[in-house]
């Protein structure tokens, strides 16, 4: 069933504590934890507690817990100190464009600059 746990799912694990994260942000519906593998200065996933698989679908599912997600994408900027130099927040979708785990989750980027358009 939709935004039901999945066992198989790395994010999933890390909502319940299976995997430890380094979280940074939690809410009743969120949780915001540092990436494993940096791609920017600070590099932090914010991901919905329930399990969706990509963004559209959370978006289509739940529009209010990927509202959720959006605003603490900007909480998560504002503790970091990212405004005044910006920042970006990314769902890559699918794997072609790079998307590895499918639990939706939206990367939130900043502390160097960023190319536009991305890679
Ligand atoms: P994506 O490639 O868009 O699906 O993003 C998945 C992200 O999860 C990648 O940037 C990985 O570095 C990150 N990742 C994978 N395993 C972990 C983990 N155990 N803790 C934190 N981040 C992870
Ligand atoms: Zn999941």
């Amino acid at each position: 069933m939709a935004g039901e746990p999945q066992t198989d799912c790395l994010f999933c694990k890390i909502v319940t504590g299976d995997v430890p994260a380094t979280i940074v942000r939690e809410t009743d519906t969120t949780v915001a934890f540092r990436d494993i593998n940096p791609q920017a200065p600070t590099h932090v996933l914010v991901i919905p507690r329930a399990h969706y698989p990509d963004a559209a679908a959370l978006a289509a599912a739940a529009p209010e817990l990927a509202a959720d997600v959006l605003r603490e994408a900007g909480e998560v900027a504002a503790d970091e100190k990212l405004e005044a130099h910006g920042y970006r927040v990314v769902f890559n979708t699918g794997s072609g464009a790079g998307q590895t785990v499918f639990h939706a989750h939206a990367h939130v980027l900043g502390g160097r600059g960023l190319q536009w358009p991305p890679g």
